[in-house]
């Protein structure tokens, strides 16, 4: 391997200076090593630490129902699908569950997915292609965003949310061949809510095909945790919905729910469905538990939306008496379990980070890619493991790493 290389050097060298172009920028990211089942707290080496930065929002994944439910599908089962689901692996769990997942979100069909990101690449690319038009929400996640570069459809992004820029660009688009509108309904790193009332008028009016990604409302979000869908009323005027398994529910995977033609269509044309192996039984069998949960334990909903009103209140009174940087989402009337502090500059974004861990509370600095250059955030998910002393503890500590930021001076005292 000594000779690896590209024709301006060595390949190791490339790597190690694209890495300390990285580190230079504060862009540099490392895995931190999680020890325990995922919980309010954590161990983070010697540490116990408060975990403010996980999307185990009804906390879930160290339940006991649902590691029990994986052992008895494991030794019933076995560990593996042991194929792709075209092939062999389609198993009787993965029928099951899509019945299952059918009736949770009262719709005719759903498909599962190994993971979001291969039901976002799936989906988008083998929907349209070269000739059609997506129209993509500015903050949508990387994986619709991958979707749709693999799709080689034509890409519009309209500005976050603007329903007034989306009209214009399908007014601009009308002689195009199918047309996509693509959203998050719950914005992942923003905390903030799709208008899919608007969305939907609009793709009804333009003839487009809406699809919607609930990653982070599925489970917690609509009166029986169907998500914003279903919070809003619109759930049977949306074509494709794509849901996860691994944020809410505690385990892992996703799915698609659509009409009965659209999940032939994509068994057949999805390949990140076709060429991968079927989700394992273990797995299968916990998101059966899980969804009982998620029917049976509404306050684990109700819980965690008081937590985040609470929450927002202190979270928006410390940011303001020590910054002039912008929480989100911008109003209390749209507060969801995740909630930002946008400051801006990468560095300090990790300065607060650290300087939280070091008072035990554990909230990953987001940057970019993951968010636009220049809104460097602290993102704070709030779930149902939580109690009320863990937040008042979090906003404590929030308070005073703020303050130290500040009189370190790396965060000035700006109008925003
Ligand atoms: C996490 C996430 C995904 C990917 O889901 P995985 O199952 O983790 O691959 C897709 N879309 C959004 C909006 C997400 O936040």
């Amino acid at each position: 391997m000594e000779h690896a290389g590209t024709q301006d050097g060595n390949l190791y060298e490339y790597a190690e200076n694209r890495l300390k172009d990285l580190s230079a920028k504060g862009l540099y990211r490392f895995l931190r090593i999680v020890d325990g089942p995922q919980g309010a707290k954590v161990r983070l080496g010697d540490q116990e630490v408060l975990l403010l930065c996980s999307n185990n929002y009804l906390g879930l994944a160290g339940h006991p129902k649902l590691a029990e439910a994986a052992a008895a599908a494991a030794w019933e089962f076995g560990c593996s699908a042991s194929a792709s689901r075209l092939i062999s692996g389609t198993m009787r769990l993965h029928e099951r569950l899509e019945r299952k997942l059918a009736d949770f979100m009262d719709r005719p069909d759903v498909l599962v997915f190994s993971s979001g990101y291969a039901a976002n690449v799936g989906c988008i690319s083998s929907l349209v292609g070269s000739g059609d038009v997506i129209l993509s929400d500015q903050l949508n996640h990387a994986s619709i965003i991958d979707g749709c570069r693999l799709s080689r459809a034509e890409v519009k992004i309209y500005r976050h949310g603007d329903m007034e820029h989306l009209e214009f660009l399908l007014e601009r688009t009308t002689g195009a061949g199918k047309r996509l509108i693509v959203t998050e309904t719950l914005f992942s790193m923003d905390g903030d809510m799709a208008p899919l009332v608007e969305l939907v008028k609009l793709a009804r009016r333009y003839r487009c095909i809406l699809m919607v990604d609930e990653a982070h409302a599925i489970g917690v979000q609509g009166p029986r945790g169907r998500g914003i869908a279903e919070m809003m009323g619109v759930e049977q005027d949306i074509d494709i919905v794509v849901g996860t398994m691994g944020k809410a529910l505690g385990c892992f995977g996703a799915f698609v729910a659509c009409p009965p033609v659209l999940r032939n269509y994509f068994i057949n044309h999805a390949r990140s469905f076709i060429f991968s192996t079927a989700l394992p039984p273990p797995v299968l069998g916990a998101v059966e538990a899980a969804l009982d949960i998620v029917a049976s334990e509404p306050e684990r909903r109700s819980h965690v939306a008081a937590l985040a009103a609470s929450f927002y209140k202190g979270f928006t009174r410390i940011a303001h008496a020590h910054t002039g940087c912008r929480v989100t989402p911008a109003t209390e009337s749209a507060v969801t379990q995740i909630q930002g502090l946008i400051l801006g500059e990468d560095r300090i974004a990790v300065a607060l980070s650290n300087a939280l861990l070091t008072r035990g509370v554990y909230v990953q600095a987001i940057r970019p890619p993951s968010v636009p250059a220049g809104t460097a955030r602290l993102r704070c998910s709030l779930t149902a493991a939580h109690t009320v002393t863990d937040i008042e503890y979090a906003l404590w500590a929030i308070d005073e790493a703020l303050k130290e930021v500040v009189a370190r001076r790396e965060l000035s005292v700006r109008a925003s």
